[in-house]
């Protein structure tokens, strides 16, 4: 039976823009599909520091990425907010740039990264991703789907942590790309440290969300909740995701009824989320 995942609370992603130079099928930050000038502000990004001292939170990593992060003006300006923070209260904290290494613009930008913050490069070459999964596949619109238990979540947020964008906290970045595009305007506008705070919002975002159903969720043989679960999980998710996705051959944007409709009014009025 399909396994419980929960979110790691000691984990965060920052989605500090939803601009990148590429425009991939099915991304999942909804770059192409759901094109945004948003963006997180410096107050923000200092908002989020204050809440993580001020709740002891020592984040195991903080993963900066978009969109294509590289790509926001004041990248370098939160870069050294981030080493500051690690730097005075949390040694510990891996600082990590996620970026598509694509172009010279971003690849000029990499080469001037401060030491302190470790590279993630996807390298990508096109917009042509076919070991993604088809994010705008709602389970909802798939018959062997719908009816399945969406408060289960997906690994993602066990192994990335939760999310933060300019709209507030989320279990994961897809979850924040949902509320963008369907305004359901449900981001947390503080610091979540307890499960099942975020877990709440799984039932409406997995039922609209391609990952629900990728094979790497199978690869879990217990629930993942706790963190020896997690790390267990960790593991044989490092050994085996490659063979998940292997026989993955995406090569065009796949969006189903739900998305549609939702892309369609999403282009003709852009929902207004609170900001965090
Ligand atoms: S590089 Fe990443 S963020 Fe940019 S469009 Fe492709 S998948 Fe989306
Ligand atoms: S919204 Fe998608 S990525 Fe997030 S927990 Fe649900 S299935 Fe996983």
């Amino acid at each position: 039976m399909r396994k419980r995942f929960a979110c790691s609370y000691d984990r965060i992603e920052l989605v500090i823009t939803y601009a990148c130079n590429l425009a991939c099928n099915n991304c999942d930050a909804m770059v192409p599909q759901a094109v945004s000038g948003d963006r997180m502000t410096v107050e923000q990004i200092e908002k989020f520091i204050e809440e993580s001292i001020e709740k002891k939170v020592h984040w195991k990593h903080i993963r900066v990425l978009g969109g294509e992060p590289t790509l926001h003006k004041d990248i370098f300006i939160f870069l050294d907010l981030l080493i500051n923070y690690k730097n005075k209260y949390s040694p510990n904290t891996r600082i990590i740039l996620v970026t598509n290494g694509h172009g010279k613009v971003v690849n000029k930008r990499i080469s001037q990264v401060p030491k302190e913050v470790e590279i993630e490069n996807s390298n990508k070459t096109s917009s042509i991703q076919p070991s993604f999964s088809p994010i705008n596949e709602a389970p909802i619109d798939i018959v062997e789907h719908k009816k399945k238990d969406f408060s289960k979540g997906c690994w993602i947020p066990s192994l990335c942590g939760i999310t933060l964008d300019m709209h507030g906290y989320y279990p994961c970045s897809t979850a924040a790309s949902i509320d963008r595009v369907f305004g359901f305007n449900m981001g947390k506008k503080m610091l979540p440290t307890k499960l099942g705070e975020l877990e709440r919002l799984f039932p409406k975002a997995c039922s609209l969300c391609g990952h629900f159903v990728e094979k790497a969720n199978d690869l879990a043989k217990e629930d993942v909740i706790t963190k020896d679960q997690v790390e267990k999980f960790e593991k044989i998710h490092k050994e085996k995701f490659a063979e998940t996705v292997k026989d993955n051959e995406l090569y065009e944007q796949v969006t189903s009824p739900t998305w549609k409709k939702a892309l369609g009014r999403y282009k003709l009025r852009k929902p207004v989320l609170n900001r965090y």
